[in-house]
C-alpha cells in the first residue's frame, strides 16, 4: 500500500503510534509485524446509475484490522478524499479503541470515494445498496458490522440492513449499527460518540482540577460528534467560543448560542455567516485561547507546524487521528493532556456495541439504561488509562496504546498460530 499524499500519511502515522507503544511494551517483532498489516482488504469498484441516466462507476474498500478478541467493528465514510491507506489506518484505531474500552470486537473500517453532497438521495441510496450487496461477503453479525462515519447517518445504515436481508432472505438487524430506533437501533446511539468524549472530558477535568462551568471550549467539525459534545459541553456549563464546519469557523467571545446556530447550519447548511459572530478558518479556531479543545472533524488538524500555537489545556479528540505524532510530542512539552481518539471517542463504539448486543437478543433498554452503561464502561477505560500514563510516566495516547496493545496481543497468542 502506497503512501497518499491526500490523506496526509495517515498509515505511516498509525503504524509510528503502534511502534513506540510496542517498543515500550517490548512486543514481540512476530506481533508487530501482524499488527502493521490488515487481516483483509476487500477494494471494490462498482457501477451506479445517476439520476441524468449516465452511468458512474465509484470505488469502495472495507478493510478488516485484526479480528483477534472478536468480530470486526468500523464505521463506514463517503468522502472524496477516501483512500486505501486511511481506510487502512482508521481500521487499525478501532482495534485499538475496541480492546481500549474493552468489548470484544477486532477493528474494521470501510469508505466509498464519493462526494455525497453532490449526490440525490436517490443516488445515494443506490450507491449505498450496491456496496453493501459488494462488500456482503465480508460482512455479517458474526463477522463484520459496520456503523456511520464522516457523511454516513443512520438512513444510510438503514438501506445497508435491508439489503443484507433482502439477500439473505430475512431481517438481520445486527449487520450493522448506528440504525434509526425505528428499525433496531438503541437509544442513545446518535450522541454516544459526543457524550462518551466529554464523559472523559469530565474525568479529566476532575484529574487536572479544571473547572468545567464557566471554561471556554472550542469544537472543529459540526457532525454528528461536534454537535453532540458541543451540547453536552454546553449542559455542564462550559462556553462554546468557537465552532467549525467544512465551510470555515465563527467565534463569539462570550459563547455561542449553539440552538441559534443549529438553526442556522439547517437553513444556510453551514454554521458560517451566523449574525453575531467573528469569521474565522477552521484551522483558526484550533489556536484560540481556551480550555478544551474538541477536534471532531477528521485527521491532520493538529500537526508539527501548528502545535505550538496550540493555547487550550485540555484536547479531547472526538476525531480519529486528529493529531500527528509530531504533534504529539509539542503538546507533551507545553504540558497540554491529549484525551487519545481511540479513548475519548470511544462512546460511538461502545453503544454500537449495546446496539449488537440488543440486536441479536431482541430485547431493547431504556436511554438511561445505555448512558448508564456507557458512563460505567467510559470512567473505567479512563481509570485504566490514566493509572498506566501514571505509573509509566508517559501521555495518555501510548498509555491507552499500552493497555490495548497488552489485550490485543494476549488474545493473539492465546490463540495461537494457525496453522
Ligand atoms: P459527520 O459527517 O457527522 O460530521 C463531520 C463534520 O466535520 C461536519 O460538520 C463537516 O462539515 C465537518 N468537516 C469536514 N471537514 C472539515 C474541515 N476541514 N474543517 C472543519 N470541519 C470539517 O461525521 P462524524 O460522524 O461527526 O465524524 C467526525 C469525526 O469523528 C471523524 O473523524 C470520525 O471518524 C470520528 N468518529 C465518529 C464516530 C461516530 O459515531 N459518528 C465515532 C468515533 C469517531
Amino acid at each position: 500500500m502506497s503512501q497518499s499524499v491526500s490523506d496526509g500519511g495517515v498509515l505511516e502515522m498509525a503504524r509510528r503510534q503502534l511502534d513506540q507503544a510496542a517498543d515500550r511494551l517490548g512486543l514481540d517483532e512476530g506481533a508487530r509485524k501482524v499488527l502493521k498489516q490488515p487481516q483483509r482488504v476487500l477494494m471494490v469498484s462498482f457501477p451506479i446509475k445517476m439520476d441524468d441516466g449516465r452511468m458512474e462507476v465509484f470505488t469502495g474498500y472495507r478493510v478488516q484490522h485484526n479480528f483477534a478478541r472478536g468480530p470486526s467493528k468500523g464505521g463506514l465514510r463517503y468522502h472524496p478524499l477516501v483512500t486505501l491507506d486511511e481506510v487502512t489506518a482508521l481500521s487499525m484505531w478501532m482495534t485499538w479503541k475496541c480492546a481500549v474500552v474493552d468489548i470484544p470486537f477486532g477493528g474494521a473500517k470501510g469508505g466509498v470515494v464519493c462526494n455525497p453532497k453532490e449526490l440525490s438521495v436517490g443516488e445515494l441510496e443506490r450507491l449505498t445498496r450496491r456496496f453493501t450487496s459488494e462488500i456482503g461477503i465480508i460482512i455479517g453479525p458474526e463477522k463484520d458490522i459496520p456503523a456511520p462515519d464522516v457523511y454516513t447517518n443512520p438512513q444510510v445504515m438503514a438501506w445497508i440492513m435491508d439489503t443484507f436481508s433482502m439477500n439473505k432472505g430475512y431481517s438481520i438487524p445486527a449487520v450493522v449499527t448506528g440504525k434509526p430506533i425505528e428499525m433496531g437501533g438503541s437509544h442513545g446511539r446518535l450522541e454516544a460518540t459526543g457524550r462518551g468524549c466529554v464523559y472523559t472530558i469530565q474525568d479529566a477535568a476532575a484529574r487536572l482540577g479544571m473547572e468545567l462551568k464557566g471554561a471556554r471550549a472550542v469544537v472543529q467539525g459540526f457532525g454528528n460528534v461536534g454537535q453532540a459534545a458541543a451540547k453536552a459541553l454546553a449542559e455542564l456549563g462550559v462556553k462554546i467560543i468557537a465552532l467549525a464546519d467544512s465551510n470555515g469557523g465563527i467565534f463569539a467571545i462570550d459563547g455561542l448560542d449553539l440552538a441559534a446556530v443549529l438553526a442556522h447550519k439547517d437553513q444556510t447548511g453551514s454554521v458560517t455567516g451566523m449574525p453575531g459572530t467573528e469569521s474565522m478558518s477552521s484551522s483558526e479556531i484550533l489556536e484560540l485561547e481556551c480550555e478544551i479543545l474538541v477536534p471532531s472533524a477528521l485527521e491532520n488538524q493538529i500537526r508539527g507546524d501548528n502545535a505550538g500555537r496550540i493555547r487550550a489545556k485540555l484536547i479531547a479528540e472526538g476525531a480519529n487521528g486528529p493529531t500527528t505524532p509530531e504533534a504529539d510530542e509539542i503538546l507533551l512539552k507545553k504540558g497540554v493532556t491529549v484525551i487519545p481518539d481511540i479513548l475519548a471517542n470511544a462512546g460511538g463504539v461502545i453503544v454500537s456495541y449495546f446496539e449488537w448486543v440488543q440486536g441479536i437478543q431482541h430485547f431493547f433498554w431504556t436511554e438511561e439504561e445505555v448512558n448508564a452503561q456507557l458512563r460505567r464502561r467510559m470512567t473505567a477505560s479512563f481509570d485504566v488509562v490514566y493509572s498506566t500514563k501514571e505509573r509509566e510516566g508517559c501521555d495518555m495516547r501510548t498509555a491507552a496504546y499500552l493497555v490495548a496493545l497488552k489485550r490485543v496481543s494476549e488474545a493473539m497468542q492465546l490463540r495461537g498460530l494457525y496453522p
